[in-house]
């Protein structure tokens, strides 16, 4: 999942006002985030497998320090605790962990059953959402309009840069997403390239955040 990721972070914003919006898409993209650094270690593998799913044309085998249940947990805690040591905001800490965990949730709804419960077991889970295009355009896109709707209902703009930063980035965010539907990258490399050049979506969201406040602050 992608789209679905992002609207938890954008949702979350209503629960943790005085999170950026940042490190709220950052917690709920986590697994994501750290994924590509640990492939381009040789820690976690993927294969290129057109027709893997329906969506995917990635057959991600080996990726238990990223996406096992467990560790997710342990990157729930982890990400909670080091903002509350630096924020002392206890509300945005325990969203943030939420946001974090949520990311197991909702890639397990969507992978065919790779999701592993811990690290060296053998289990692993999955309900497919995956196989269907169409269902997967339907859930991602429908969460992806609600996370908007969510985030632009409950901040408004102080300025031109917070209304137009923010639509930006919510437009390049789904265009990359319909891109990368449509073929499979060159190689492992590229992929793991794009995926971290991919985190300077964190930068613009903070940037496009700062310029916007609660809606009920006036
Ligand atoms: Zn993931």
């Amino acid at each position: 999942m992608f789209l679905g990721h992002l609207a938890v972070g954008m949702a979350a914003k209503r629960a943790a006002p005085r999170t950026s919006l940042a490190t709220l898409i950052a917690s709920a993209q986590f697994a994501d985030i750290i994924w590509p650094a640990f492939l381009l270690l040789g820690l976690e593998h993927v294969r290129i497998d057109p027709g893997n799913t329906a969506v995917t044309p990635l057959d991600f085998y080996d990726y238990p320090i990223s996406h096992s249940l467990l560790t997710g947990l342990g990157w729930a805690a982890g990400f909670g605790l080091v903002y509350y040591a630096l924020r002392r905001y206890a509300r945005g800490a325990w969203v943030l962990g939420a946001c974090v965990l949520s990311h197991w949730v909702l890639d397990t709804i969507s992978h065919r059953p790779d999701m592993p419960l811990y690290p060296g077991g053998q289990t692993y889970v999955g309900l497919g959402l995956w196989n269907s295009v169409p269902a997967t355009a339907v859930v991602e896109l429908g969460m992806y309009i609600a996370g908007i709707a969510i985030y632009v209902g409950f901040t408004t703009a102080r300025d031109r840069i917070g209304k137009y930063a923010f639509w930006a980035l919510a437009a390049t965010l789904i265009a990359l997403y319909m891109a990368s539907l449509l073929g499979p990258p060159p190689s492992v490399h590229a992929l793991a390239v794009v995926s971290i050049v991919g985190w300077l979506f964190i930068p613009w969201a903070w940037w496009a955040d700062s310029h916007r406040r609660p809606a009920s602050d006036s």
